[in-house]
């Protein structure tokens, strides 16, 4: 589990926000649950021979000896809180959410047992065209971070519950002619959830299930039908993708769409966002049958992808001006001036001196703070109703300007 720095907060900042942005300007809205729940809730929905449900939650009995895991995942949590305030059956609802999940896995880069999602789920719509908007709204997420270029999508339909089960017995039977390629897992899965084979991260199982039978290949005709007009639109939208057969997903309740955005920049934790459709699901959790779609994105993933890349230093500045104020009295003066500053401009980023020093220490602490430009405040300043202000990343002189000029000179720092 991690603890995000000072160094780091300014990047998740910029994400959220960001985030915060696009999921509005799709008119999403968001949903926050409680960080645990009973644990029965993510067996009944995430299916008990799981990673997730065998081995990863952390699961414990509170003093009522109920027993409650904290959340591994969202969609469970929010299709629980949909059901229990009657927020799904017979309406639509495009819902997004972002917090912290939990998972015992193995640390190590991209995968940690205190990690972030961001995650949309949408109900109430069944057709091919929210999917796409789905997939759409994570694209332009990638735009916006400047990282469309690293990642792509990948897309499979599983079709429906009942096309898989007669898939389930080819697959088993292809599966029971390479048992002695399987490892311990597999063997375990072809008798508990044999797709879940397919999705094996073990390069010898992969090499072993290449060429079994595809699930794609057995579609019933409504899902038939759905995946291309899925299709039709990616296309029709310039939303490039693969048709990946051995795209299963790690949790039960998935049918038709699954897709995943994955990367080559981080190693083999190269998936960023993973989702599908979940038609089953509130049906499953006690509500009245409607159905979903969403997607969950990998938040350290996301951030691991953008500090590669070199940032606009503003987008992550912390202060962009530093005021100095030479002896203590100018010290009110250099207050007033930066109040009258945050009044004209709510987003300057602007520090205030404190604790005294002479101007060499406060130098110092200006160009420690990151700001580009200081604010120079000395007795001169003050006598002559002036700054003088420094900038300290470029080759600028100083000048000096009025207080009557100050406030536009900053606005237009600001672009206000
Ligand atoms: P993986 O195959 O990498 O274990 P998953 O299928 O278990 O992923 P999901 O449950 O689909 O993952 O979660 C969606 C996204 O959340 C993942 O694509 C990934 O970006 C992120 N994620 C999942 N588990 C972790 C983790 N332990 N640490 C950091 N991010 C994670
Ligand atoms: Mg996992």
């Amino acid at each position: 589990m991690n603890d995000c720095l000072p160094t780091e907060s300014g990047l998740w900042q910029y994400v959220e926000s960001t985030i915060r942005q696009v999921v509005a300007s799709y008119g999403y809205q968001e949903i926050r649950t409680p960080i645990v729940e009973s644990t029965d809730l993510f067996k009944r929905s995430i299916g008990e021979v799981t990673d997730i449900v065998e081995k990863e939650m952390y699961t414990f009995e509170d003093r009522n000896s109920d027993s409650l895991s904290l959340r591994p995942e969202g969609t469970a949590c929010v299709v629980r809180a949909g059901n229990e305030h009657g927020l799904l059956y017979n309406q639509q609802q495009r819902l997004w959410y972002m917090g912290q999940m939990f998972r015992h896995e193995r640390p190590q880069k991209g995968r940690y047992r205190q990690f972030h999602q961001f995650g949309v789920e949408v109900f109430g719509l069944a057709g091919p065209d929210i999917d796409a908007e789905v997939i759409l709204l994570s694209a332009r997420l990638w735009k916006k971070f400047g990282i469309s270029q690293n990642v792509t999508l990948e897309i499979n339909s599983l079709g429906s519950a009942d096309a898989r089960v007669s898939y389930k017995k080819q697959l088993v039977a292809f599966l029971k002619t390479r048992e002695s390629e399987l490892d311990e897992d597999s063997l375990r899965r072809l008798k508990t959830n044999p797709l879940r084979v397919l999705d094996s991260k073990n390069p010898q199982v992969q090499n072993a299930v290449k060429d079994a039978p595809k699930l794609i290949d057995c579609l019933d005709e409504e899902s038939a039908k759905h995946f291309q007009g899925l299709c039709e639109r990616l296309d029709n939208l310039g939303i490039q993708y693969r048709v990946n057969p051995a795209l299963v997903r790690g949790l039960d309740y998935y049918n038709r769409t699954v897709f995943e955005w994955v990367t080559e920049s981080l190693g083999s934790q190269g998936t960023v966002c993973a989702g599908g459709r979940y038609d089953g699901l509130v049906e499953q959790l006690g509500g009245k049958a409607t159905q979903g779609v969403g997607f969950a994105m990998g938040l350290e993933r996301l951030v691991l992808m953008l500090q590669t890349l070199d940032l606009d230093k503003n987008i992550v500045s912390v202060v962009d001006i530093y005021v100095t104020a030479m002896d203590e009295s100018v010290e009110l003066y250099a207050r007033q001036v930066s109040e009258t500053l945050r009044d004209a401009v709510p987003q300057i980023k602007l520090m205030n001196h404190c604790g005294g020093g002479n101007f060499k220490k406060q130098m110092k602490r200006a160009d420690q703070s990151g700001a580009s430009i200081a604010f120079i405040i000395g007795q001169d300043e003050m006598a002559s109703q002036q700054v003088a202000i420094k900038y300290l990343r470029e080759k600028q002189p100083q000048e000096t300007i009025s207080l009557n000029e100050l406030t536009h000179f900053t606005q237009k720092l600001f672009n206000v």
